[in-house]
């Protein structure tokens, strides 16, 4: 279907021939003349706005998170893939943002920053057709996975994001020693594998085959023996985005606890982890309000500039007042954002650990936040969610000019965490390609 004019764009073209022929049709003929498309002043939503809270003060340490993905197949057979991931961790402070002008920031301010505070992972595993000695591709991954939390003793990472899987799969931050929950076994498939308190690596308790602590996420679920799906890759860089975020939280939370209630986290994404994954998301709850009822609140907010949200608030936030927020509960997401019957399970109940709002600052900047709430709540008010008065008040110093609604810590966590820029497509290629013929 050709796409029509954008604002910007010029619809694309059809040819003509095709054109004839559809319109010729009497069934489309008819359509044309009952149908029209409703314009966005004709849609009524029910949304209530309320004026965002103005007696914050911005925090003055911010943080952004960003992860990107890469499948690289070689073009010769046997097609081997391998996927290239890499996430960012990036720290800026008040000094450095008011530094940096933000129409059109010196790259040169840009790189000093990113040289000195920026943290990042960049690992790779195979998806087919890729063997390695005495290992079949489904525990080659597994390993591979393991490997990549561990990270290499090189990196300043390392060990790090392990610990801070264990911190959260182990609830470590209240000194009760937590079980984990059992886990389906990645050899004997039934649900009763599990890990000594603190324990990394150990062994079914019914098979005997080796777990690792990652397998608690459950991989090797959506793996086949021989091959696994681009959603493993995607999976892992959302995994280990998050982590490397908690990185961050469990750092200060360990050390100074008041620095952390100074800090703004700025995730790229939702605040969400899907399907087998999301056995994170209830120890991040109950972390985030444990946190909270301590006096230490974490102030963390995920971005997402795609999606149903995103569309929704282009719908709805050009009739918004200026320096407002409006935060969706249930029905109202169910109904009017995703078109489904108000039935089931509440909206996000196992999956999100931060609420959707939908926040209009300016004429030029409006976006989608997720900002969470410590336990689940399924219709949040502005008092739910944990920290708002400072998160609001912080982001008009953290808006980039370059885009609209952009956020200046997910550009520049982005540009460290891009893969297409660093390092170039190209040569992740040749590499993979040399791999595939060592059979690595
Ligand atoms: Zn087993």
């Amino acid at each position: 279907m050709p796409y029509k004019a954008g604002e910007r764009l010029p619809a694309e073209r059809a040819s003509r021939l095709g054109h004839l022929d559809v319109l010729k049709s009497g069934l489309v003929k008819t359509y044309r003349e009952s149908f029209e498309d409703a314009s966005p002043t004709t849609i009524s939503f029910a949304c209530s706005w309320e004026q965002s809270p103005t007696m914050g003060v911005p925090l003055p340490l911010v943080f952004g998170i960003d992860g990107s993905l890469q499948i690289i197949e070689s073009e010769t057979p046997p097609y081997s893939a391998h996927a290239f991931v890499k996430t960012a961790l990036l720290r800026i402070d008040q000094y450095a943002l008011a530094s940096i002008d933000k129409d059109s920031p010196h790259p040169l301010a840009l790189r000093d920053i990113l040289a000195d505070s920026a943290l990042y992972h960049a690992t790779v595993f195979p998806l087919r057709h890729v063997v390695r000695q005495g290992m079949s591709l489904y525990d080659a991954v597994r390993q591979r996975i393991f490997d990549s939390v561990v990270e290499d003793s090189s990196s300043p990472l390392h060990r790090e994001v392990m610990e801070t899987l264990k911190w959260i799969a182990y609830e470590k931050w209240d000194g009760k020693q937590k079980q984990l929950p059992l886990f389906e076994c990645p050899h004997c498939e039934k649900t009763i594998a599990t890990l000594p308190y603190d324990a990394e690596e150990g062994n079914c308790p019914g098979c005997k085959g080796k777990l690792f602590l990652t397998d608690m996420l459950g991989f090797h679920q959506e793996m086949a023996p021989d091959s696994a799906p681009e959603t493993v890759a995607t999976a892992y860089m959302s995994i280990h985005e998050t982590l490397l975020l908690f990185t961050g939280v469990r750092y200060f939370w360990e050390r100074k606890k008041e620095v952390l209630s100074n800090c703004l986290f700025v995730k790229d994404g939702p605040l969400s982890i899907r399907a087998q994954y999301s056995k994170l998301v209830n120890p991040i709850r109950r972390f985030l309000a444990f946190s909270r009822h301590q006096g230490y609140p974490v102030h963390l907010i995920g971005q997402e500039k795609t999606g149903a949200f995103a569309d929704h608030l282009q719908l709805i936030g050009n009739n918004a007042p200026l320096q407002s927020l409006f935060i969706p509960g249930n029905q109202y997401i169910k109904e009017q954002i995703q078109h489904r019957p108000n039935r089931g399970a509440p909206y996000g109940k196992d999956t999100n650990y931060g609420a959707k709002v939908f926040v209009r600052i300016s004429h030029y900047h409006q976006m989608v936040l997720n900002v969470p709430t410590g336990e689940y709540v399924e219709n949040p008010t502005l008092s739910n969610l944990i920290g708002a008065e400072r998160i609001l008040a912080t982001l008009p110093t953290v808006l980039s000019s370059r885009f609209e609604g952009a956020l200046l810590p997910i550009e520049l966590a982005h540009s460290v965490a891009s893969l297409s820029t660093y390092p170039s497509a190209q040569i992740l290629k040749i590499f993979a390609e040399a791999k595939g013929q060592k059979n690595e």
